[in-house]
């Protein structure tokens, strides 16, 4: 898996290239930074942002197990517009929990799936009745709950044997932990009482050093359930997550798992209908991959003082042009003289 062609390929003007294989970028040898896989159109070079507006990194913030003031994290991070992945326990959630889940969703947060009792699914007595239990029945009986199945599982304490794995993978479409085979540039930090706004920044700094996806994995704030973190140090860190936006893809588990894998199956095209109109498309092997995706478009010659305007999302910096094109439908650029 995750062999892709190494798509080096030179477009003239107007003719389209086809091609079978993603090329947005991939997990491993010369892909894995998107730079080989890209369209030459002209003078300039078409390829996918790694992360959306082209930002240096991702960074998810998950929570386990539900705890009773999970209120608090949610109206922490709903104070600062940002969402969060929320990790839920099918079997030990009450009543008035599931409706703060269900209005959690509606805000745009993420409810996960960490089972239906907690069991440790590394565990080799367990039958197949009981895995399914609590992978496959969870996931349906939140469902009920929220109105939405969750599309996300995060293991409870992160064990696993290869049934639970399999069975998991089956089930939904990210796991929080192992990752995938071969899967890369991507990192966990574990949150608790040790955890201090300064060692938070500092996994954050990396994560954009490093133009990886981070995952922040903890359970609850204030003293309350398994490993708690204060929550003026989740604030903290939050409000320092947030004032670094413009470079870091604050999103949920399940939406930047989505757009890697997207990335991985798709490729951009870029047609030169003539000097003031600009066609992009990006072209996907995945008919899941319906979001917007970044289109970065750089040349020497886009620094010539035109403006760009599209029929999505577009910004102009010196020689680059981003813009936010949905697979299968075209985006267009126009040019101001
Ligand atoms: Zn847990």
């Amino acid at each position: 898996m995750n062999l892709h062609h190494i798509v080096n390929w030179t477009v003239v003007l107007g003719i389209c290239a086809t091609l079978n294989t993603g090329c947005g970028g991939g997990t491993s040898g010369a892909c894995s930074a998107g730079a080989d896989c890209q369209q030459e159109v002209g003078a300039y070079n078409v390829s996918l942002a790694q992360y959306p507006g082209n930002r240096l990194a991702a960074v998810s913030y998950t929570f386990d197990d539900g705890s009773r003031n999970s209120d608090r994290i949610i109206g922490l991070f709903d104070g600062y517009g940002l969402k969060a992945t929320f990790f839920v326990i099918a079997g030990l959630t009450g009543e008035p929990q599931w409706s703060m889940w269900k209005t959690a969703l509606g805000n745009g947060h993420e409810i996960g799936s960490h089972s239906f009792t907690h069991t440790l699914l590394d565990n080799d007595k367990l039958t197949d009745q009981e895995l399914a239990y609590e992978i496959v029945d969870s996931k349906v009986f939140i469902g009920t709950k929220i109105g939405l199945e969750p599309e996300v599982f995060a293991f409870p304490g992160n064990k696993y044997n290869s049934k639970s794995l399999v069975l998991a993978r089956e089930n939904y479409s990210a796991i929080r932990f192992p990752f995938e085979q071969g899967e890369t540039g991507r990192n966990i930090l574990y949150l608790g009482a040790t955890s201090t706004v300064t060692s938070m920044n500092a996994a954050l700094d990396a994560a954009v050093e490093s133009g990886i996806w981070l995952t922040v994995a903890g359970h609850s704030v204030d003293g309350a359930g398994y490993s708690p973190v204060g929550s003026e140090v989740l604030r903290a860190h939050i409000s320092y997550a947030a004032s670094r936006r413009d470079k870091i893809w604050i999103e949920t588990f399940g939406k930047v798992a989505k757009y890697r894998r997207c990335w991985s199956a798709s490729r951009p095209q870029l047609i030169i209908v003539n000097n003031s109109e600009w066609r992009v498309d990006v072209i996907t092997t995945r008919p899941d991959c319906t979001s917007a995706m970044t289109v970065l478009i750089q040349g020497g010659g886009l620094n010539s003082g035109r403006k760009a305007r599209a029929t999505r999302a577009v910004r102009q910096i010196s020689n680059e042009i981003l813009v936010d094109v949905v697979p299968g439908q075209s985006g267009q650029i126009y040019f101001e003289n």
